[in-house]
């Protein structure tokens, strides 16, 4: 089977790749073309409405089928912030590693007006896959649980990764290697429970 992933970020589509490919599954992520396609506009209010709409919109868009994610890290202490605007939290920055390093910043600065250093947090992924015609044929979520650290860590992975503390280990989720990460990430629980929905 192939899918096709909406998603020009290298690291989730490896972390994807790793994880379908041992089903036989072969995922391809947004070549020039199919990034020439209008992005559909991610306006739902959950991480699901949004992984909805991208992927029925590049199904229909590009003739395959199509799966899509939809990710973010939501904070107690921040009454559930970032959230749905994870990507954009900070609104700057041009490349995304400066928007990372915006968004990291804001959300410390954030914790810190509220006189809070550390708080229970976690990653959040919504896969939806549909089928060319836009039909919604699987839906899945994940969460990966930590606790926020204000010293960030570890250059592994990307966007909050150095943030999220994971007290088992002693290690924030950029300390992790990727097969680590793999083996627990929201996405890949997400990943593993969308399986048996599409194969
Ligand atoms: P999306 O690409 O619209 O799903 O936005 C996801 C955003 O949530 C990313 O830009 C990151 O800021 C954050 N995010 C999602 N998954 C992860 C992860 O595995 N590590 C770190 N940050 C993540």
């Amino acid at each position: 089977m192939n899918i096709l992933l909406a998603t020009s970020n290298s690291h989730k589509l490896g972390e994807v790749q790793a994880i379908l490919g041992l089903q036989g599954i072969v995922v391809v992520g947004l070549n020039e073309t199919e990034r020439l396609i209008d992005e559909p506009i991610e306006d739902a209010d959950t991480f699901a409405g949004n992984a909805r709409l991208k992927a029925a919109g590049y199904a229909k868009a590009t003739g395959k089928r199509c799966m899509a994610d939809d990710s973010g890290l939501v904070v107690d202490a921040l009454g559930g912030e970032p959230g749905i605007f994870s990507a954009r939290y900070a609104g700057i920055g041009e490349s995304r590693e400066e928007r990372d390093a915006a968004n990291n910043e804001l959300l410390l600065t954030n914790l810190s007006k509220r006189g809070e250093s550390e708080s229970p947090a976690r990653f959040v992924c919504a896969l939806c896959v549909a089928d060319p015609d836009g039909t919604i044929v699987a839906e899945s979520e994940g969460a990966f649980e930590g606790v926020i650290t204000t010293t960030p860590r570890g250059v592994h992975g990307f966007g909050y990764d150095p943030l999220l503390f994971l007290p088992d280990v002693g290690m924030t989720s950029a300390e992790l290697s990727e097969e680590e990460k793999n083996a627990r990430s929201h996405r890949s629980v997400a990943l593993r429970k969308i399986i048996p929905l599409i194969t």
